[in-house]
């Protein structure tokens, strides 16, 4: 099989295709990640805004899919109180009575139960709430990640399983057969120019947004199925939320559920769902989202956040799968959909990122029946996620890396320069730069700051004060001079100024 896509999506494929032992190839054409899949909210999560649109079974398919990613990955997916705070008196009863029954959909993957809150455990849990009319709130509990770090582990665990895994890798073209179907790619390695035909019994595009490009190479004429969405997010200090529980707002003023989340040390603030009609490589935040953002938190929290707290701000684009006029794209079904055209490609886009397996599990079923290769079941619902550990939380800052910290604080034991941080205003060490670019394929000073360490993400101007050293360490293990580090520090510093607010 080929997959083309890199993002939670291909690379969820790549794994359930390779543990049931067929050879995978997958091709990416940027880094992993550089897609939606390293832009999401960072929840795994049944989807509470779902529930009330009355989809119960992708939340039933969630809450199980929630379940077993805590169970196959527990060093990078943790449970997060979220409190829902209530200002009107008919708010406890209904959120209480809509997250009791979220609760049990979950069954036996259920998290904590959820529970009314009085006004004081309210504000113990969210001391910079709004206290202007609080009543109390409701608390419930959900999944929370690192997207691109689960997927860097999700790349290791495919490799191990036997797949071939390439970042920097473009699809260009499809090939086709005698029988006009296709049978393979072309593909082009983006650092040498070089292209080249590479066949398979199956070509799968999981291409997120870009669905419909890939599937135009097939035909040109298909219609198009993706109803692009942007959503975006705004990152603060911790001292805006200060303690352990995120904040849930049910209905912000455009209709849409809104997140305060502490994550890594910070206060990340979204989404929007913004309409999109082109859909760029790097999207950038609008004016009037940030402004909802900033809005709306202001609502709600008692420290008012303004322009100048912004450490970050970044945007991504849900590939939602399209139905009727595409303006309303809060409501489209976060479903997956799986698509076979005339030409045999094989699409499959839509979904989310907590449902990845799930969308593997069905997407190599009907790929293996298509490709005519012989059944094997799936087994990746108990399938241990690279970097498995049970007790990560002992590695500190390292925890995220899971099994492989020890290797890094050897790193760090017996070469003490690299036991140096990066940046006083984040957790990264000069080491972890070292074991990315050995071990993680990480390719450029991007692929470091955004994905591997999520630097530019929680804090745009410490990534960018951190770009010459980090290229200063990538270029000794890659074997690249200064001019390969000017360049890279470059078009990092180009990059940065869309995670900066102007
Ligand atoms: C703002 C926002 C918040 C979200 N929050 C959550 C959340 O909290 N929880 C949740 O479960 N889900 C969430 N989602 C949804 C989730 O992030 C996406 O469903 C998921 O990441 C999609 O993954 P993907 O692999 O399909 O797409 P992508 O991650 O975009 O991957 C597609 C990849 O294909 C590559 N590609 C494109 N064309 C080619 C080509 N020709 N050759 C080679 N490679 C190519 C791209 O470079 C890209 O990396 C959120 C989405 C958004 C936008």
């Amino acid at each position: 099989m080929i997959i083309v896509g890199g993002g939670a999506t291909g690379v969820g494929i790549a794994i359930d295709a390779a543990n049931r032992g067929y050879e995978v190839l997958l091709l990416e054409r940027s880094d992993f990640g550089k897609g939606t899949s390293s832009r999401s909210t960072k929840l795994i999560h049944g989807g509470v805004r779902y529930l009330e649109q009355g989809n119960l079974s992708l939340v039933m398919e969630a809450l199980k899919e929630r379940g077993l990613l805590l169970k196959n990955a527990p060093h990078l997916v943790h449970d997060l109180g979220f409190v829902v705070p209530n200002y009107d008196w008919w708010e406890a009863p209904f959120y209480g009575m809509g997250l009791k029954i979220y609760n049990l959909l979950a069954g036996k993957y259920g998290f904590g139960a959820s529970r009314l809150l009085s006004r004081e455990e309210t504000l113990e849990r969210l001391p910079t709430i709004n206290t202007d009319g609080l009543r109390g709130g409701v608390v419930y509990y959900d999944g929370q990640f690192d997207d691109s770090r689960l997927l860097i582990h999700m790349v290791m665990t495919a490799f191990e399983l036997g797949a071939t895994l390439l970042n920097y890798f473009e699809v260009t073209d499809l090939l086709r057969g005698s029988d006009d179907l296709v049978d393979g790619v072309v593909a082009r390695d983006v650092e040498t120019g070089e292209e080249m035909p590479l066949e398979a019994k199956i070509v799968i595009n999981a291409t997120g947004a870009f669905s419909d490009a890939l599937r135009r190479m097939a035909d040109a004429s298909a219609s198009p199925i993706i109803s692009p969405s942007q959503g975006i997010h705004l990152v603060f200090d911790r001292s805006f939320l200060p303690g352990d529980s995120a904040i849930m707002v049910p209905h912000t003023s455009d209709g849409r559920v809104l997140f305060a989340i502490p994550w890594h040390g910070h206060t990340m603030i979204g989404t929007t769902d913004t309409p999109l009609d082109e859909i760029p490589v790097e999207p950038v935040a609008r004016e009037d989202e940030i402004e909802f953002i900033l809005s709306t938190a202001r609502e709600y929290l008692a420290k008012k956040p303004t322009r100048d707290d912004v450490l970050s701000v970044f945007a991504g684009v849900r590939p939602l799968v399209r139905a009727g006029d595409g303006a309303n794209t809060a409501a489209l079904s976060r479903d997956h959909t799986i698509q076979i055209e005339r030409s045999g490609l094989l699409t499959i886009c839509g979904g989310k990122w907590t449902t990845y397996r799930h969308m593997a599990e069905d997407c190599v079923n009907q790929a293996a029946t298509l490709a005519r290769l012989p059944d094997k079941p799936c087994a990746t619902a108990n399938l241990n996620i690279h970097g498995f550990h049970s007790s990560a939380g002992k590695f500190g800052s390292l925890s995220v890396y899971g099994s492989d910290a020890p290797a890094i604080e050897e790193l760090m034991r017996t070469q003490p320069e690299l036991a140096q941080p990066l940046h006083p205003a984040l957790p990264y060490m000069r080491a972890e730069v070292v074991w990315q670019t050995r071990f993680e394929m990480a390719r450029t000073v991007e692929d470091i700051l955004a994905r591997r360490t999520r630097a530019l993400f929680l804090n745009a101007r410490a990534a960018l004060a951190m770009a010459p050293e980090v290229a200063r360490l990538m270029a000794a293990e890659l074997g690249q001079g200064r001019d390969w580090e000017r360049r890279q520090i470059d078009q990092l510093r180009t990059l940065a100024q869309r995670y900066l607010l102007p």
